[in-house]
């Protein structure tokens, strides 16, 4: 592929390739537009790429190519100058090579575009050829726009003649490749976990400070397909500690974060729901089970809740993932709830106050301020705190999807001494019971999620105390 780029004219584009890099040779398909040329493995879901990139709106017709496999990388005395040169390199390839260029080329496209794959020291490689139709160029042609089927009937061209005629002398354009398939954008094709991420489905139940963050970092992970699920619309003062900005002001949370995503991953499904939890309880439960994630970031007990019974009836099959913060992002928590264990209520209060929490506050109210408006409570702290929480959050949600866990647990990020004596806050008393004092800086602590006699379910038995 280094020798193939030296060869290659400064002024030509690259092609972006969504192919799986492996044989056979096959005929596959090219899209143009937005300045790009763009091939996909079939019709459908190069569209489908391309909608999700561009847009529902984008004419999102494709026409044939060829993928050529070659059994051997080939030398740069043997890269194709003209059209022959390339009929002959994927006859040596096989018949199936031999087929696939001349099904790409009967439609008699203006630029036949073949990619050729081979294995190299390094893995799969990729470099592009593209063949311009002759009628345009050749002069053995009487008319320079004469179609390869003169002489013949409409259809009745054999094809062997179209194909000599295609396959002439006439120089092939050397192009490079850039892949854009799932395997190389999450991982460069060497992440083992990447297709185990890319058959997953994760529903994120709230979309806020703490839900979008992980949402995203899902996204990057590659997880195939996630519904973003949230009632509330975009406001000025998130904007410092949300994904979102300006451009998604005034717009349902899930709604605007699921388009934004989408445009980035257009490999991935990303839906968004503008609705609650609750909603989503009484009307898409099929959803809810298909999901081998959920991962609940609403900040509401009566949602959370809810979703815990759900989730204690169905027998707890897949994961269910609890994330919040505490005042000023001193802490986060990441609870996982599994088939074993506690169940989500198990350790939480009648009022939704979860049983361990690692900071006091002197005032007992963290510190929140009350906006103008009457009634509404916030904590300043921004994105750069909240960071670790929903880090924590996400390393717990990629630990579920890839090896989930058999018994419920929670992991606890806790912040530094420094920024807890700046504050004028201190760690509560369970905390120092369990950790002590120490000075060490930032860290994450994994705990176990008992079972106690919650109301979710009466007859549940009660783990011993460990
Ligand atoms: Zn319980």
């Amino acid at each position: 592929m280094t020798y193939w780029a030296y060869k290659v004219r400064a002024d030509v584009s690259h092609l972006v390739s969504l192919l799986a890099p492996a044989p056979p040779s096959r005929v596959v398909r090219v899209w143009r537009g937005e300045g790009l040329e763009i091939v996909g493995e079939d019709a459908k879901t190069l569209a489908k790429w391309v909608r999700r990139r561009f847009g529902a709106e984008v004419d999102a017709t494709t026409e044939p190519a060829a993928f050529l496999w070659l059994p051997t990388p080939p030398l740069p005395d043997g890269y194709p100058n003209t059209a022959s040169d390339l009929r002959v390199l994927a006859d040596a390839a096989g018949e199936d090579a031999t087929a696939a260029l001349g099904q790409a080329a009967v439609g008699e496209p203006d630029h036949l575009v073949a990619l050729l794959g081979a294995t190299g020291r390094g893995g799969s490689g990729l470099v592009a050829v593209k063949a311009p139709n002759p009628k345009h160029s050749s002069p053995h042609l009487r008319s320079a726009a004469q179609p390869l089927s003169r002489g013949f009937r409409p259809g009745r061209t054999p094809q062997t003649v179209l194909l000599n005629r295609y396959f002439g002398t006439g120089p092939v354009i050397r192009s490079s490749v850039q892949r854009a398939d799932a395997n190389w954008v999450h991982g460069r094709g060497r992440d083992l976990r990447t297709s185990k991420l890319l058959d997953s489905t994760v529903v994120v139940a709230g979309c806020g400070s703490v839900g979008a963050p992980v949402a995203c970092t899902l996204a990057q992970a590659g997880a195939g397909r996630i519904v973003l699920v949230d009632h509330d619309d975009l406001n000025w003062p998130n904007l410092g500690r949300h994904p979102l900005g300006a451009t998604a002001v005034g717009r349902n949370k899930a709604q605007a974060l699921a388009e934004r995503l989408q445009a980035d991953f257009p490999h991935l499904q990303i839906e968004g729901r503008a609705c609650g939890l609750h909603h989503l309880l009484q009307n898409d439960v099929e959803l809810l089970e298909a999901a081998d994630l959920i991962v609940a970031a609403t900040g509401s007990w009566s949602a959370e809740s809810a979703l815990n019974r759900w989730h204690v009836e169905l027998g707890r099959p897949r994961p269910v993932l609890y994330g919040w913060t505490e005042a000023h992002a001193c802490a986060g928590h990441a609870v996982a709830i599994a088939g074993e264990g506690g169940c989500f209520q198990c350790n939480i209060d009648r009022t939704g106050a979860p049983s361990f929490k690692a900071v006091d506050w002197p005032d007992g109210g963290g510190g929140s301020q009350e906006e103008p408006a009457c009634g509404a409570h916030y904590h300043p702290y921004g994105a750069v705190e909240l960071n670790y929480v929903t880090a924590t959050i996400g390393d717990v949600a990629l630990e579920c999807l890839l090896s989930p866990p058999a018994h419920s647990f929670s992991r606890v990020f806790a912040t530094s001494q420094r920024r807890i004596d700046e504050l004028g806050a201190r760690w509560s008393d369970e905390w120092l019971a369990e950790h002590g004092n120490d000075d060490r800086g930032i860290r994450t602590i994994d705990r176990p999620w008992l079972r106690t006699t919650c109301s979710a379910r009466r007859d549940q038995p009660v783990d011993e105390v460990a």
